[in-house]
């Protein structure tokens, strides 16, 4: 039995609550669902218990694949009891087409497909629209080490392979998608690990039909 202790945070789709183990915490996923940084914001009924079972499926399945995440296990429709992690400022994109900020920012015509996948990095800030930074950027604020960027950047184009794969045998094409990273919180060890954490879903990815191109995705809300 998992005891709902206090809310440590309440984010834009997900609310976080300590358990009575210290290093996990139950992962509430809510029906709000936001969009330009939460500029935009509804409640959509069902949507909590749907990302929580797709992030589940996706969390299995990568770890059975040797990525290394903080879900342990889905808890209620709505609820995962995750590992605690220390979470990096910094939030991860995979292109695969070009679509959404990179049309918008280089001008790259919407649908191109690109030659081998593009990796970017975003400042996790809200209130500065979650900038787009370079690895430079988090060296020098030390948001993560060079050894950690590397581990970052080889986990995430692996992840971007098999999910690519997994939703190619669906019909479905992986345009881009955002994961986040943490490392592992434990007080009593000097050494940290970094691990996939948040959620994968279709909050976080852009999701195509591969025959019809419809989009199956949060674009249908922010649109
Ligand atoms: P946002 O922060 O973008 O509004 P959410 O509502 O999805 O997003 O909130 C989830 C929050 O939980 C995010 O700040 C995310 O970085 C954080 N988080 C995700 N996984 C973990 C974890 N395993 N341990 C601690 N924090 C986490
Ligand atoms: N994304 C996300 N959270 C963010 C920003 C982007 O999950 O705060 C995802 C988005 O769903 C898409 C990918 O990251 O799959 C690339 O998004 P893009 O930079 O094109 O941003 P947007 O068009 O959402 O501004």
């Amino acid at each position: 039995m998992i005891e709902k202790g206090n809310l440590i945070s309440e984010g834009k789709a997900k609310s976080l609550y300590e358990t009575q183990n210290q290093n996990e915490l139950l992962m509430v996923y809510r029906d709000d669902t936001s969009a330009f940084d939460g500029k935009k914001k509804e409640a959509l009924k069902g949507k909590g218990e749907i990302n929580n079972k797709f992030n589940a499926h996706i969390m299995n399945y990568l770890g059975a694949n040797g990525i290394d995440t903080h879900y342990i296990k889905t808890v209620t429709d709505n609820e995962s009891l995750v590992h605690k992690l220390d979470m990096l400022p910094v939030e991860c994109v995979v292109r695969n087409i070009a679509t959404g900020s990179l049309t918008s920012r280089l001008g790259i015509p919407e649908g191109t497909v690109l030659e081998k996948p593009l990796l970017e990095y975003c400042y996790k800030k809200d209130e500065l629209n979650d900038p787009l930074i370079s690895k430079e950027h988090i060296y020098s604020f030390g948001w993560a080490s060079k050894k950690e960027i590397k581990i970052i950047d080889e986990t995430t184009l692996r992840i971007n392979d098999l999910l690519s794969g997994m939703f190619r045998g669906i019909g479905i094409k992986l345009v881009d998608f955002k994961i986040e990273y943490g490392k592992t919180w434990n007080k009593d060890s000097e050494e940290s690990e970094i691990v996939l954490a948040d959620e994968i879903s279709p909050d976080t990815c852009r999701l195509w039909d591969v025959k019809t191109e419809k989009k199956l995705d949060k674009d249908r809300f922010r649109k």
